[in-house]
């Protein structure tokens, strides 16, 4: 037997390991699994090139507690160790592992979450004592036992194990007797260990079988927790549709069928594999985000994605792996990482070449997707230049005719009717086919055409678009009179000269609210509504982007404004205009704004019902 000291400088290593970050305890269990499974691994290695030439044989990794003993035992039947290997890999090399990053971490242990690596040195987290019993691969070489009490002295004595491999015994200390509970022990084996390489067993289950004679039995096997070969990992040529949508529904049991998958298989200039899922987005982004597992070699790293992918892209679902996202460093630190940075802009460039491919191949339906993604691609063309310039080659415009057209084809489409006298093209849309319909009604009589936008990103899209587009505009059919809105040369004159027009405001300001509403005549065509309200695009727009949060700032705080268009040339203005009887001008002008308000969903309550009681009493009079 020997004994020793692991580092005589560092007598304080063993408290500050103990009290870090105490919410992720639980960690030590992927670090102790890891290593059991990079054991076995290395294993499978020697033998496919004939350095190991015994049986391989049973190679599962077993977890086991053990109640009464208060331990936790982690199993494998990987190269196991010999004496000097413990000697060297434990007490030195895992030693100062375990110290470096305690040296790095021990002020600011609050701050990290998650995402490192300690090693083998965590297990005293929650350990008062920590055994392996060993013996290595190789013959004739003895077993042994090293024992550490979570003080700098360690034990190692002669074993007598007589199988290949390596038991971490943990002596689970007081404070940590949770991870003496098959339930918490199963979580975490879920949540880290779920697509690790090698079988992965807890407990055990129970399993039908028919023997010989037909009769069925029931036998209790292994409990195996793990997918040794998720999707990820295979090669995309081997996989068909369904391996793809039966993963998804290992990932998340409980979600909708997604709408496509990308497969990412990068080993140059750095290693990453992931398969990413859209999912059909619902307009409604916040709870759609942290659905990304990160893993490095299989083994789970976090759902926490943000900084790793660009920010749009946490909208898709699915898995990444990747050995080179550094993992034992905090969050900040990884966002200013250069390998991540580039690792972020090569998944947006896949993503963007799969929905470039999946428009050019097959457009019919990708036009039928498109509704259901729109908001991703709206999301990524706001907040990544590149993916923008990208998305022009396939990011779609829908029209009120559910028409859809690239940006380049409606802007053809368009231009030559929809270019307003100042040369600027003019691309008009609405928010709803039933809201707007008279303002597209009207539109579509002068010939024009109209888009339907809908999402939550649509006003913040469009401001983007002005400002890359040369001399183009995006207003809403309802921010003003159409003719106002595609200024051309020859306007109408007015009938009502500036006098007459004067004389008869007041009988209109008297109908709405002065604060939110302005009166305003404008030289329509006698077939237009009489009166018509609009909202300009700009303050609607700013107030849009306001309560979707950033941008608009400022104009998000005025209140509702309005233009009460009255239509100078249409017959009823000069009627109410000519009309002695004070009381009937009166009565026209209301009922005329009544209408306007009603088309805008703007009458209400009060007003609304004398509107209905003021209209039947004018039909009755006509009998
Ligand atoms: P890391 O796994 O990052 O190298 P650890 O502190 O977890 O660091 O482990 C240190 C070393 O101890 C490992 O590299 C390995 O050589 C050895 N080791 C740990 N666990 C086992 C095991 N179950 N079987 C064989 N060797 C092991």
């Amino acid at each position: 037997m020997t004994t020793g000291k692991i580092n005589v400088q560092t007598e304080n290593i063993f408290p500050i390991i103990k009290k870090f970050l105490y919410s992720d305890h639980e960690i030590f269990l992927r670090e102790l699994v890891s290593n059991a499974v990079d054991a076995t691994r290395k294993l499978k290695t020697l033998a496919s090139i004939g350095e190991f030439k015994g049986e391989l044989g049973d190679t599962r990794i077993r977890i086991s507690i053990d109640k009464d003993k208060k331990t936790l035992t982690i199993s494998d039947r990987g190269i196991g160790m010999t004496k000097e290997e413990v000697e060297k890999y434990i007490n030195q090399v895992a030693f100062s592992g375990a110290k470096e990053f305690v040296e790095m971490y021990q002020d600011k242990a609050q701050g990290i979450i998650g995402n490192f690596g300690l090693g083998f040195y965590s297990s005293f987290m929650v350990s008062r004592q920590v055994e392996i019993h060993t013996r290595s691969y190789k013959p004739d070489t003895t077993p042994v036992i090293w024992q550490c009490e979570g003080s700098p002295d360690y034990t190692l004595l002669e074993g007598n194990r007589t199988e290949r491999g390596t038991d971490i015994i943990l002596h689970i200390a007081e404070d940590s007797e949770e991870f003496l509970d098959e339930f918490r022990i199963k979580n975490i084996l879920t949540k880290y260990c779920k697509f690790l390489p090698v079988e992965i067993a807890f407990g055990k289950r129970k399993e039908k079988t028919t023997d010989e004679n037909g009769n069925e039995n029931e036998i209790e096997v292994d409990d195996v927790i793990n997918n040794p070969e998720p999707a990820w990992t295979k090669a995309p040529a081997s996989l068909k549709e369904e391996d793809y949508k039966s993963f998804y529904n290992e990932l998340y049991p409980f979600a909708e069928e997604p709408l496509f998958h990308i497969h990412l298989n990068v080993d140059y200039p750095f290693n990453l594999t992931g398969i990413l899922y859209f999912p059909r987005l619902k307009n409604n982004i916040e709870v759609q985000k942290n659905k990304i597992q990160l893993y490095s070699n299989q083994v789970f790293v976090t759902d926490q994605v943000e900084g790793v992918v660009p920010e749009f892209l946490m909208l898709l679902h699915g898995v990444i792996d990747s050995p080179d996202i550094p993992l034992n460093v905090s969050r900040s630190y990884l966002q200013s990482d250069a390998n991540v940075k580039k690792i972020s802009a090569h998944i947006t460039k896949k993503v963007a070449d799969k929905l470039e491919e999946m428009f050019k191949k097959d457009r019919e339906d990708f036009q039928k997707k498109w509704d259901d993604i729109q908001v991703f691609i709206h999301y990524g063309m706001l907040t990544d230049e590149k993916f923008l310039e990208r998305a022009q080659k396939f990011a779609l415009l829908k029209n009120t005719a559910e028409k859809y057209f690239t940006l380049d084809e409606y802007t053809e489409k368009i231009k030559p009717l929809q270019t307003d006298k100042n040369n600027r093209t003019v691309y008009l849309y609405a928010s709803s086919i039933d809201a707007h319909h008279t303002y597209i009604q009207n539109a579509k009589e002068r010939g024009y055409d109209v888009l339907l936008l809908e999402g939550p990103l649509v006003s913040h899209l469009i401001t983007r678009l002005e400002q890359k587009l040369e001399n183009a505009s995006f207003v809403r059919v309802d921010a003003d009179t159409i003719d106002k809105l595609i200024q051309k040369e020859d306007a109408l004159p007015s009938k009502l000269n500036e006098k007459e027009q004067e004389s008869i405001k007041p009988v209109f300001e008297d109908c709405v609210d002065k604060t939110k509403y302005t009166v305003v005549f404008e030289s329509m065509s006698e077939k237009d509504v009489p009166v018509m309200v609009t909202q300009t695009e700009f303050m609607r727009r700013m107030k849009e982007q306001q309560a979707m949060g950033g941008g608009g700032g400022f104009y998000g705080m005025f209140p509702e404004m309005y233009n009460l268009v009255i239509n100078s040339n249409h017959p009823l203005t000069s009627k109410i205009l000519n009309e002695t009887d004070n009381d009937r001008k009166k009565q026209m002008g209301r009922q005329v704004v009544d209408l306007a308000l009603l088309q805008q969903g703007l009458l209400k309550g009060e007003e609304l019902s004398a509107f209905l009681k003021r209209s039947v009493e004018m039909i009755e009079k006509m009998g």
